[in-house]
């Protein structure tokens, strides 16, 4: 065991960074080159199969089958010439991750051999066997077939010697069992809502984009200290260890100089990523030792999600190169800082105005505060249903912990853009106001300055908070499918911009003037919304007092916060708006259930082995050890002498067995609990069984195994500890 591990410790120690590899080109001069563009487009299909794909992108028609034929010949001979043998349809399933299943080229040509054969029915659907991907009781087994259909829309690019066709995967019935179809939906849903205000203000617009830009963090692990931690293989996080007595108190790796190994590893990935059309840009250090981000420019949301999802496979498998594993899981180390995946959230039209950036005059800033008072009122609204798109089993222990957003869910706005709301709440009045009043308002509103300079938009507390010109989503998980969250976050502003367009055009109906309208109901939005508006620090005890006082909800454990996703008038939201219906709502909640009590069941019997059969030998052995010594300074020392030189030594034996007993009843007593929860047929309640009675073992049992940690022999101890994973690289 000791071995082992030392072992382990002097491979890492006799890492070489790899050598740099292509630095030569201009990343201008190869970027996406293993993609199928529209400039690649334009060269290897016909004029009408292009503009029958140009069309699908920008107004979602369908291409038809002669058209797909054509799309799909002159995709294979781009990706063929390309070095690509095998195609797959690229989905999003209800998992983390991605799925693919790659199909050769090669059909037999009648005299024995093969010929390279792709056929726009390939193109356009596949039917994977799908029975094995979640669905929450969607896809019953009468109807277990489950189909991929190309979403021309993101295009197709090379994964190694595959081209990948990102695909929906719907079932038989059409419902979705993915993350990208819900997405789509609820991309078209915000376009509509938005596009229909935005038109208060420019009658050219005629439609809304959204756009994401994602930072992912993460960290990254040496492979062979990777190895020796069953936990980390298993579960993604350490279920123990004790904190290094270094780590991020000193502040040293925020943004400090990367280490030569870690930036080839970055090097290689951008390379690889910008080949993918992936416009990754900003690479640092964050607050964890060896824990580091990136972000790209952001994109038109569809595709900066496919992107994300591309990325995040790609980095596990350039770091397998390096010699390292990467985490993704929101909370790998307990103590230090845990990983999110920052969203950047905003609205664009066509005609190139950002909906959240202030513009040049009263007119346009009165567009900017309505989408920003919507979006309030939206997150104010439907803030339990927030939550349940981004709780589960890991990111509970990011959102809980202090040094991440809270459960309660606010809005940081910053003190500009609050002073503006505090201002039109009072000079908006219930009655039709003067030409003076109305002067003077428009005077104010056209004040916002261009470019947002507040510094306290450095508030790092807010799981929302503006930024200028976009929404940061802050409590995303750094594992999650931005999807996710997405989903509900584009549904919710969605739905209540449609509620604000049809309270103004009722106001304008009854002979109210259009201005007056839109300012009257922003007032009401601004006072219902105040509660969700916070620029304090959200780590602190005082926020946590004050959101309850405003009534704000605070949710800490997974079911419960998933329970948001059932309330009636949530589920009637999301189908009006066409995003979700009913059963694939709860099919997916059900889904998300089944998630946390297997990541609680895996994470518990990985804890349970690794108590009894690495910590509890290692303790004994060391007990056993002490025991013999004793015994010797017996034989050695006088009576008197003994008593004193062996008092410490039998108090430790004492201490080493009492946390031995305790861990082997406390895994007996978490098994007997599982076993009780695992006959729960419910989804529902078996996930309360094991939040309420498996989970909480976790962190006694790791209790005992941390002491255990700081007494026994150091060349015994059987894992590599926080200090050599954290450190040692
Ligand atoms: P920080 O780390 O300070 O939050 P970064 O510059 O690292 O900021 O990342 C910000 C992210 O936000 C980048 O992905 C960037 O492209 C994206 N972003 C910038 N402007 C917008 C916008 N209008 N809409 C969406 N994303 C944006
Ligand atoms: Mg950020």
């Amino acid at each position: 065991m000791a071995k082992m591990r030392f072992k382990a410790l002097e491979e890492v120690m006799n890492r070489e960074p790899r050598p740099l590899v292509n630095g030569e080109k201009l990343t201008s001069e190869y970027y996406k080159t293993l993609v199928f563009d529209q400039p690649k487009m334009q060269k290897y299909l016909s004029r009408e199969a292009y503009q029958a794909v140009v069309s699908a992108i920008e107004g979602g028609t369908s291409v038809d089958r002669k058209m797909a034929d054509q799309v799909a010949q002159g995709m294979k001979a781009w990706a063929l010439e390309n070095g690509a043998t095998h195609y797959t349809h690229w989905f999003h399933p209800l998992t983390d991750g991605t799925a693919e299943k790659h199909d050769a080229f090669i059909e037999y040509n009648g005299n024995g051999g093969v010929i390279e054969a792709f056929s726009g029915k390939m193109l356009a659907q596949q039917e994977p066997d799908a029975s094995s991907f979640p669905s929450g009781g969607i896809r019953a087994t009468f109807e277990a077939r489950g189909y991929t259909a190309w979403d021309p829309s993101s295009p197709a690019f090379i994964s190694e010697t595959t081209l990948s066709i990102p695909t929906i995967f719907i079932s038989y019935t059409g419902e979705a069992l993915d993350y990208k179809t819900p997405l789509l939906r609820s991309i078209r849903a915000i376009d509509q809502a938005a596009t229909a205000v935005a038109r208060y203000f420019d009658k050219e617009v005629k439609s809304v984009q959204a756009n994401l830009g994602w930072e992912q963090e993460y960290f990254l692990v040496d492979e062979a200290l990777f190895m020796a931690r069953p936990d980390l293989v298993l579960t993604g996080r350490t279920l123990m260890g004790h904190s290094s007595s270094k780590d991020q108190q000193l502040e040293d790796h925020y943004f400090s100089s990367i280490p030569t190994r870690v930036n080839r590893f970055m090097i290689d990935l951008e390379q690889e990523a910008y080949k993918l059309g992936v416009p990754v840009k900003t690479r640092h250090n964050e607050v964890a030792p060896n824990q580091f981000e990136l972000a790209p420019i952001y994109e038109e949301m569809n595709l900066a999600n496919d992107h994300n999802q591309v990325i995040m496979d790609l980095m596990q498998k350039i770091a397998r190169r390096h010699k390292f594993r990467v985490l993704f899981h929101e909370k790998p180390f307990a103590g230090i800082n845990g990983s999110g995946k920052h969203n950047n959230w905003s609205l664009q039209t066509d005609t190139g105005v950002n909906l959240y950036s202030p513009g040049k005059n009263p007119r346009a800033n009165l567009q900017f505060l309505t989408f920003i008072i919507n979006t309030i009122k939206a997150v104010h609204d439907y803030q339990d249903l927030l939550r349940a798109s981004i709780y589960n089993a890991s990111n509970q222990h990011r959102l809980g912990a202090n040094e991440a957003p809270p459960s309660i869910i606010s809005v940081f706005l910053g003190t500009e853009i609050t002073q503006m709301l505090d201002l039109m709440e009072t000079a908006v009045v219930d009655r039709k106001m003067t030409p003076d009043e109305k002067t003077e308002l428009k005077l104010n509103i056209g004040r916002i300055p261009e470019i947002i300079l507040d510094t306290t938009d450095r508030n790092r507390t807010s799981p929302f908070a503006f930024t200028g010109n976009r929404f940061e989503y802050r409590a995303v998980g750094s594992s999650a499918n931005c999807a996710s969250a997405l989903i509900i976050l584009n549904a919710v502003v969605a739905s209540q911009l449609t509620l604000f367009r049809q309270e103004v055009d009722v106001l304008i109906e009854k002979g109210v003037r259009k201005d007056e309208a839109i300012f009257q109901v922003l007032k009401r939005l601004i006072i219902e919304s105040k509660p969700i508006r916070f620029n304090g620090n959200g780590y602190s005890q005082e926020w946590v007092e004050e959101a309850a006082r405003r009534g704000l909800t605070n949710v800490n454990n997974v079911p419960e916060a998933l329970a948001a996703f059932m309330r009636p008038e949530y589920a009637k939201m999301l189908s009006e708006l066409e995003i979700l219906s009913e059963r694939e709502l709860h099919g997916r909640v059900e889904v998300e259930y089944e998630k946390f009590t297997k990541k609680v069941q895996i994470e518990s019997r990985v804890l349970g082995d690794l108590a009894i059969n690495h910590i509890v030998p290692v303790s004994v052995k060391y007990m056993t050890l002490l025991l013999k010594n004793v015994k010797y300074l017996k034989e050695v020392f006088s009576p008197q002498e003994y008593e004193e030189l062996s008092a410490g030594r039998k108090q430790l034996i004492r201490e080493i067995s009492t946390h031995n007993s305790t861990i082997k009843a406390l895994v007996y007593e978490m098994t007997e609990a599982r076993k009780k929860a695992n006959v729960i047929e419910d989804a529902v309640e078996k996930a309360r069984a094991y939040d309420q009675t498996v989970l909480p073992f976790m962190e006694k049992i790791r209790y005992h195994i941390d002491k255990l940690e700081l007494v026994v022999d150091n060349e015994m101890w059987p894992l590599p500890k926080y200090r050599e994973l954290l450190f040692v690289r």
